[in-house]
């Protein structure tokens, strides 16, 4: 029931020639039709995007890299979820580790975040993951708790009915130092218990993807695992053959 998802989260980069060829090669690989294929570029490449999508029937999914909680108003530099909507997103990813380290944004403004997603048809994806020191300390799972808790107290006991969950260890993160999967199983388990004592048939249904270094080569290994339904990719999504491989890893 969980059709997997491949993610390319290119961060600050990309350009609108790699998403020329990053089209073309999904266009004529087909992975599009196959599974969830999702692009989350710069903002400024939304509607270039967007449009390519509609004009070659393509069945990839634009996804916004970050949205601001409020509505409108004087907030220079800031993009609503409205606003990336108008521009062709359909989902958006809520609290990248990114965001919260050098951002600080905190798991309230996160869920802030999420929730505004939902409020407008943006299927949010929900970034948690522990830090170095966490991990080291062995509060991995408190960490979580903490993360999807803040989404719970605002969002209510239905929040993950329509959404997207990414365990995003930050010490796998651009480090070349994946997870193992077992280690992954382990947590996406845990990140499946907690929704299910919440709410059992959405803790079925909703897709848990692991980002942290996943590769061409070390992406199966994590696609195999029984709560591991597909991948976020930052540095191998810059690289269309890359990223194409990924995908057809999870086929
Ligand atoms: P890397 O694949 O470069 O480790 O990045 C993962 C990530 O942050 C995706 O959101």
């Amino acid at each position: 029931i969980r059709k997997p998802v491949v993610a390319a989260n290119w961060k600050m980069n990309g350009s609108r020639q790699l998403a020329d060829n990053l089209l073309q090669q999904i266009q004529e690989s087909g992975v599009d039709k196959q599974l969830q294929v999702v692009i989350s570029p710069p903002a400024t490449l939304y509607s270039y995007i967007d449009e390519k999508i509609i004009q070659n029937k393509l069945e990839i999914i634009l996804a916004a890299q970050n949205i601001n909680e409020l509505d409108k108003g004087a907030l220079t530099g800031e993009i609503s979820a409205h606003l990336a909507k108008e521009s062709g997103c359909k989902w958006v990813i809520c609290g990248h580790s990114e965001r919260r380290s050098l951002f600080n944004e905190s798991s309230i403004t996160t869920a802030e975040k999420f929730v505004k997603a939902q409020s407008v048809g943006l299927k949010p994806i929900l970034c948690v993951g522990e830090t170095t020191e966490e991990y080291e300390k062995g509060k991995t799972f408190s960490r979580l708790t903490a993360q999807i808790e803040a989404v719970l107290h605002i969002g209510g006991k239905t929040a993950f009915k329509d959404c997207i969950i990414a365990y995003e260890p930050i010490w796998a993160v651009g480090t070349g130092k994946p997870a193992s999967p077992e280690l992954a199983q382990d947590v996406h388990r845990f990140i499946r218990g907690m929704i299910s004592s919440v709410c059992p048939t959405t803790a079925k249904s909703v897709c848990i993807l692991y980002g942290g270094s996943v590769t061409p080569e070390n992406a199966a290994s994590y696609f195999a695992q029984p709560d591991i339904d597909g991948g976020l990719i930052g540095g191998a999504s810059l690289i269309p053959e890359k990223f194409i491989e990924i995908c057809q890893t999870a086929l």
